[in-house]
């Protein structure tokens, strides 16, 4: 069926990068920055599966929605015709495996997950059809005090990962009747100005118009200001939920702004929202994005259990790190193993795996085309490893009990190596180590991250 020589290069999908080697250890700063910050607020993981149901997502979305709408990789599985897709986002599949799993029996929980989302999107900086979202969602609670919580969780994660300058908007959408009131009112509105509705606004107008103030068409920006604001229709307590949200912030130094447009996109959010802006990212400038969405739940068929979220973008916030603290980059390993002859390969990887029990990060010389390499070309391998020590095992060595230990960094050039016997390497690089550490040398150590500008 496909025409591709064999002979071609297979690419990538469009808009679904790949994570490279030396992007990982900023993945893996974040990731872990993530993980003890949640853990910090007693958030529990749960993973769902990247695949869910489509009905899940129509039901769960709204089928009035940019991603229910144009924006869902939706097939049918072949060998049963089921209808699945790849998940937009996360939320939904979560609420699904609460409720499968009746995990909220013993009292309301504390979840966050994080991974991959899809969505047929034109892909342009910031914007991807493969991305990754690390979220929370805590099912249960009813006050504003767990709203705070969140979005009090996130501040601490942007001090923690040394970025500054999100800001946060918070808006309070109200309950299902307070929109109905206000939704006729703005329809109204709109219709008498109808003349300046885009295509997709005119096509919302009567499904969705509270998703036209959440325009980014440039020439509808005055008219949506314009607009008759929720916030003016909130009953007592909608209000009152709204105001608790906002003395719980001030009393903990959060500060935010109203955004009175502020919608979020999904249909099932109520009360709260929120969103996490930045203004050094372009138009994608919105990291993260949450609230309330109580009705979710019985939407699924559960009983009426109130329920709050967030979702961040990572790649985004990535981009941000890096324009923060430069790229990051980590020693690959601690020592690199030399090594010539074949009882020196035998040595070798028993030494390896000595170090290693002792907790070193260790890369023993393996050979690739054109044999195992000169010891000349193996201390180049050594030096380009980023390894604090070459480790050289060759026929004196072995004849002698002994290895002899290079310091490839901050080494003193007429004393660079030593001769130390077999069953004391581990100690000697150990202590080596930590002497340097001492004298604050600036080593990288396993493990250890280390940022340049
Ligand atoms: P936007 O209005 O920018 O399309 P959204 O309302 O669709 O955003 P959410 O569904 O709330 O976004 O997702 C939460 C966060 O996930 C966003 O604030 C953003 O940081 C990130 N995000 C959403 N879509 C993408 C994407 N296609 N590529 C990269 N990050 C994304
Ligand atoms: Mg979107």
């Amino acid at each position: 069926m496909s025409d591709t020589k064999k002979s071609e290069k297979i690419l990538g999908v469009k808009g679904m990068n790949d994570i490279l080697p030396h992007e990982a250890p900023l993945w893996e700063l974040f990731e872990n920055t993530v993980q003890s910050v949640l853990r910090s607020y007693g958030y529990q993981q749960i993973r769902t599966p990247i695949v869910e149901p489509t009905a899940l997502f129509s039901r769960g979305l709204g089928e009035v929605t940019d991603i229910v709408e144009k924006e869902m990789y939706s097939f049918t599985d072949s060998m049963n015709g089921d209808e699945l897709t790849l998940r937009p986002e996360c939320t939904a599949g979560v609420v699904r495996s609460v409720l499968e799993h009746n995990l909220t029996y013993d009292g309301p929980k504390r979840l966050w997950y994080a991974g991959q989302m899809f969505r047929h999107e034109r892909p342009q900086r910031g914007r991807y059809r493969q991305f990754h979202q690390v979220g929370a969602e805590a099912v249960g609670f009813t006050g504003p005090d767990i709203d705070a919580e969140l979005i009090m969780l996130c501040q601490r994660l942007w001090d923690d990962l040394g970025l500054s300058g999100i800001r946060l908007e918070i808006n309070s959408i109200g309950d299902a009747k307070e929109r109905q009131a206000h939704r006729a009112d703005l329809i109204a509105y709109f219709e008498l100005h109808k003349e300046q509705l885009d295509a997709d606004a005119q096509r919302r107008l009567h499904s969705n118009p509270l998703r036209i103030l959440d325009t980014k068409n440039p020439a509808m920006q005055t008219l949506v200001n314009e607009a008759p604001k929720l916030i003016d229709y909130l009953g007592e307590e909608s209000r009152a939920h709204f105001d608790g949200v906002q003395s719980l912030l001030r009393h903990n130094s959060i500060p935010f702004t109203i955004n009175p447009r502020l919608v979020r996109g999904m249909d099932y959010y109520n009360r709260t929202v929120f969103e996490w802006i930045t203004d050094q990212l372009g138009s994608q400038g919105t990291v993260c994005g949450g609230g309330r969405y109580d009705p979710l739940v019985e939407i699924f068929g559960g009983k009426p259990t109130p329920a709050v979220g967030f979702a961040m973008g990572v790649e985004r916030l990535l981009e941000l790190m890096k324009a923060t603290s430069g790229e990051i980059s980590r020693s690959h390993c601690d020592v690199y193993l030399v090594h010539q002859g074949e009882a020196a390969l035998l040595e070798a990887f028993t030494l390896g795996e000595r170090l290693r029990d002792a907790g070193l990060d260790v890369v023993l010389h393996c050979a690739s085309t054109g044999g195992p390499g000169s010891f000349k070309s193996q201390m180049k391998r050594a030096d380009a490893s980023g390894a604090a020590y070459a480790i050289i095992l060759g026929e004196d060595e072995i004849a002698k009990g002994a290895a002899t230990v290079k310091y490839l960094r901050d080494a003193d050039p007429l004393d660079n190596q030593r001769s130390v016997a077999l069953d004391a390497v581990a100690d000697h690089l150990i202590d080596h180590m930590t002497a340097d550490d001492d004298h604050d040398h600036g080593h990288l150590h396993a493990g250890q991250i280390h940022t340049h500008h």
